[in-house]
């Protein structure tokens, strides 16, 4: 099961990179989103993409427009699916949004075509039935900035058949990811089952006074060998997810994440410090202190 034509549905921030990635490794690549507004933020978000190209891995001025001059763009979901052989999906993170579109979308692709989710939080049996093909129904998830930060976590759900995730499995790397199977359901995928309690662990540290966020980060860096400590990864996710996070689970009732909800807010968000992005956050960058060579003395 080889695909040549891909269709992307949503032109976002994901949408946008995984298009045009896909494009950039020789794919036929159809961009889908509502309407036209959304078509040109998608073409304007693949305009500073392909300038990323050139400084992160030296891809050439050619390379780049016609990964661009490649792809076709359609308001038309009918028109958009019409020959995709894989639909990936990366629609708004709501669930009526996506259920909305699963229901369109499985009345006009034809039979052939494979359904991929990018979603981060969802599980595919939450929309398995709606996509009228579970069997050929997964979940593809990508990072972002895909081109260098390139995993592609592949996740079945009962239903999917083999075939369907082998040969998706083989496209992510033909797409250049490195492709990481995941054989049942996982709220995560594997990244975030690993990151998520790590930095709520770290966080918890450092509102209830256990450690500054510099020991913290030192313990993890020299005990692990690993380049970052969790706070360091905080401010590159930046740090209004941690806080929409903790609010979340505030809400549900949890008091470690109150404090670290307010923690976050006050000294952080409130002051504009929102990591790498505004160029404060945990760390003051460019050179960041945990980078020195004294950091880890
Ligand atoms: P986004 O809001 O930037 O983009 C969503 C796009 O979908 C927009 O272009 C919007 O116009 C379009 N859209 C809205 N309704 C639509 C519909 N009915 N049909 C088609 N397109 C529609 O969102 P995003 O950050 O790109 O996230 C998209 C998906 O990717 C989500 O499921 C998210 O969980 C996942 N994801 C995001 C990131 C990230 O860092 N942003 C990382 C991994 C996965």
């Amino acid at each position: 099961m080889g695909f040549k034509n891909v269709t992307v549905a949503g032109g976002g921030v994901l949408g946008s990179q995984i298009a045009y990635q896909v494009s950039f490794k020789g794919f036929n690549v159809t961009v889908y989103d509502i309407n036209n507004v959304a078509i040109e933020a998608a073409k304007g978000r693949m305009e500073r993409w392909q300038e990323r190209y050139k400084q992160d891995l030296n891809a050439t001025d050619t390379e780049v427009k016609d990964a661009f001059k490649r792809m076709n763009f359609s308001t038309d979901l009918k028109e958009a699916v019409a020959d995709a052989d894989l639909v990936i999906e990366a629609v708004p993170e709501k669930k009526e949004i996506k259920i909305d579109f699963y229901k369109k979308l499985s009345e006009v692709a034809p039979e052939k075509t494979v359904f991929a989710s990018n979603s981060s939080t969802m599980l595919p049996s939450q929309f398995a039935e709606t996509t009228k093909r579970s069997n050929k129904f997964l979940m593809l998830h990508f990072a972002n900035e895909i081109w260098k930060n390139n995993t592609a976590e592949i996740m079945k759900h009962e239903g999917t058949d083999m075939k369907v995730f082998d040969s998706v499995v083989e496209f992510a790397k033909n797409i250049g990811m490195v492709a990481l199977p995941i054989y049942k359901e996982q709220p995560g995928y594997i990244l975030n089952s690993l990151l998520v309690p790590l930095l709520d662990a770290a966080q918890n540290l450092l509102v209830n006074g256990i450690a500054d966020a510099e020991t913290i980060d030192k313990t993890w860096m020299v005990a692990t060998s690993a380049p970052r400590g969790p706070f360091a990864i905080l401010d590159v996710v930046g740090i209004r997810t941690p806080y929409n996070l903790s609010v979340a689970k505030a809400e549900a009732g949890d008091k470690n994440a109150e404090k670290v909800a307010k923690y976050l807010k006050e000294e952080y968000l409130d002051k504009g410090k929102l990591g790498t992005e505004s160029g404060e956050g945990f760390y003051k960058y460019p050179n960041p202190s945990y980078e020195s060579p004294d950091f880890l003395k």
